[in-house]
């Protein structure tokens, strides 16, 4: 299981550009600046009063994760099911070479139940294309960040026929040549930033979608930051020794709220159900990430993550729709509500 002993956390900040980095690892990014964030305790389109997103990032072996593409790509049809059964949409933010290589038919899958798909870049790791060692958007100029861009659009434009709303950086990571490009290509919203960060308080930027700015300038973006701190890396993947971070900051949240500290599926749906409730009673938002390539690892310890983390996840969150306690949303839905309220 542990063919990646590599740190995911090194060498983080921009190397191009003024701004930027990523905000996961006790990592904070240079400049952002939180423009009018969505007010909590306000209303959804449904009546409830706190709104929960579920979003997937779709990236098979193109990026570091260490489970079977092929279970992954296969498990798909059972989660768009799932997801329909409760009436449920959600963000699918997929690596464009992923989708041409892989589909077209997992990501038809999506569409027809009704959920969004997003580009999560057209190569996970960018120095696949440019060659080098430099992984990360940030550490790239202009020219580099507009081709990431544009070409992940066009992947899955190309292949559902769709407009494509948003985009989520691989690794979350930018600087603002990346955000001038999202800007550019005209999509609503943008998914990069975490909420929170339990190991350095004070490094995350909220629960509430905002428009996005970086030093002086205001983007025409909707950001929506996301759980970067009990997301399934730290529970199935990320190496205790070379990803400590990850793991000690799901410890410290168990800690903080009482629930045992178990890296299995069972003790991740705890720790999601309190993530949910917590959003619930504090009247906010909440943007779940997870990669499915995770569930899809082959393993006598771990069962069928996808049967017992994902499904009771996705029925927990239908639950919750279905007595209007939460708005269960698609980050496009998220992004259209903001711009109509604000
Ligand atoms: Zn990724």
């Amino acid at each position: 299981m542990k063919q990646k002993e590599r740190s995911l956390i090194e060498d983080t900040k921009h190397a191009a550009g003024k701004y930027g980095g990523f905000s996961f690892g006790g990592c904070q990014p240079d400049g952002v600046v939180v423009h009018n964030p969505l007010p909590k305790k306000i209303t959804f389109p449904n009546g409830a009063k706190s709104a929960l997103l579920l979003t997937f990032d779709v990236e098979g072996n193109f990026g570091n994760g260490t489970g079977s593409e092929e279970l992954e790509v296969v498990n798909y049809t059972r989660i768009c099911e799932r997801l329909e059964s409760n009436g449920i949409a959600a963000t699918f933010n997929i690596v464009g070479k992923m989708a041409e290589t892989r589909g077209p038919e997992f990501v038809q899958h999506m569409v027809d139940s009704g959920s969004e798909i997003a580009p999560h870049g057209y190569v996970h790791e960018l120095n696949e294309r440019h060659g080098g060692d430099k992984v990360y958007a940030g550490h790239y100029g202009p020219e580099e960040n507009t081709i990431q861009v544009n070409d992940g659009i066009r992947a899955i434009e190309n292949i559902c026929a769709c407009n494509v709303k948003g985009y989520r950086l691989p690794y979350g990571h930018f600087n603002e040549y990346s955000y001038d490009a999202i800007e550019a290509a005209g999509v609503q919203w943008s998914s990069n930033l975490g909420i929170e960060d339990f190991l350095h308080p004070g490094n995350g930027y909220g629960t509430q979608p905002f428009h996005m700015g970086l030093g002086k300038k205001i983007y025409n973006l909707v950001e929506i930051p996301l759980d970067s701190q009990t997301f399934d890396w730290a529970i199935w993947m990320a190496d205790a020794t070379a990803n400590k971070s990850f793991v000690d900051a799901v410890r410290v949240y168990c800690k903080s709220r009482n629930i045992p500290f178990e890296r299995t599926p069972e003790g991740a749906v705890k720790i999601w159900h309190q993530r949910m409730k917590e959003a619930i009673a504090g009247q906010h938002v909440f943007t779940f990430l997870c990669h499915p390539i995770n569930l899809a690892v082959i393993d006598d310890a771990w069962g069928d993550p996808v049967e017992q983390f994902l499904f009771p996840v996705i029925d927990l969150l239908g639950e919750f729709a279905r007595t209007k306690q939460a708005w269960v949303s698609t980050c496009a839905e998220m992004a259209a509500f903001y711009r109509q309220v604000s």
